[in-house]
């Protein structure tokens, strides 16, 4: 098994070295990431400025760019076979319902699974490295039974794991979720910089609205680890029915009064 790895948080997070060794003994592992902090990029591409990939001290390489683009790169000409899992992480903090929209830990993943790779986003809920050792052993436990059931390697998929902080004989099962949900983001926040000029800082994310049970949010508040499956398609599907009527009474309203 090939797989490879990115994350959001830098080639220097704490994180990736636990995903590292949470799989190079299960697999032949590469590790491309990005040079800085790209936590919120989403699916970002960089396509105004030239890209450059490095080789640091301990062999990972790192590239002054987005965590798409490390994963863009890497499957569409830096390496020179076909990886059977694109797996990005572990990200410092947690990812779940609306946040998944804005992570560069789901986006790295998701550019992996636009190339038609099975992918998987690792989170941490928490955001302080606490029992990063539990969630590596939980990833290494989740890749190698997936490994055995042989469902890496085939039909593309995009999973979305997200990991509580706690010892790992703390850790409950594994559960199925759909995304829970947030409210609006917090306010951003004014200050004056040294020259008397206002910056503006992006306002924390939301606190939650739903965390029903079957969402993340609960999933990983009761202990467990949450796995939700994403999808690509943004198609509103339950409201088409609704449009179609509405876009046919646009259109009869645009047409031309006949003479
Ligand atoms: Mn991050």
């Amino acid at each position: 098994m090939k797989i490879l790895i990115s994350n959001d948080d830098g080639y220097q997070a704490p994180g990736l070295m636990a995903l590292y060794e949470a799989l190079k003994d299960v697999a032949d592992v590469e590790v491309i990431a990005p040079e800085q902090n790209n936590s919120a990029k989403s699916n970002a591409l960089t396509l105004h400025s030239p890209l450059y990939v490095y080789r640091a001290n301990n062999g990972f390489r790192y590239v002054n760019g987005t965590p798409a683009d490390c994963v863009h790169i890497a499957l569409s000409g830096l390496l020179d076979y076909r990886p059977d899992l694109v797996v990005s992480g572990i990200n410092n903090g947690a990812n779940m319902g609306d946040d998944t929209i804005y992570s560069g830990t789901v986006g790295a993943a998701m550019e992996g699974y636009l190339f038609g790779i099975p992918a998987i986003a690792f989170s941490q809920v928490e955001r302080d490295w606490h029992h990063l050792d539990s969630a590596t052993r939980k990833v290494r436990e989740l890749v190698e039974s997936m490994h055995q059931q042989q469902l890496i390697g085939h039909a593309p998929f995009l999973l979305n794991v997200n990991i509580p902080n706690l010892p790992f004989e703390q850790i409950g099962s594994t559960k199925l979720c759909r995304l829970g949900r947030r409210h609006a983001a917090e306010k951003v926040i004014q200050q004056i910089n040294p020259r008397g000029e206002t910056m503006y800082w992006i306002g924390a994310a939301g606190p939650v609205k739903d965390d029903a049970d079957g969402t993340d949010f609960h999933a990983t508040a009761q202990g467990h680890v949450a796995l939700t499956p994403l999808k690509v398609d943004l198609t509103d599907h339950d409201n088409l029915r609704y449009w179609a009527q509405s876009v046919s009474r646009l259109s009869a309203a645009q047409q031309p009064a006949t003479p």
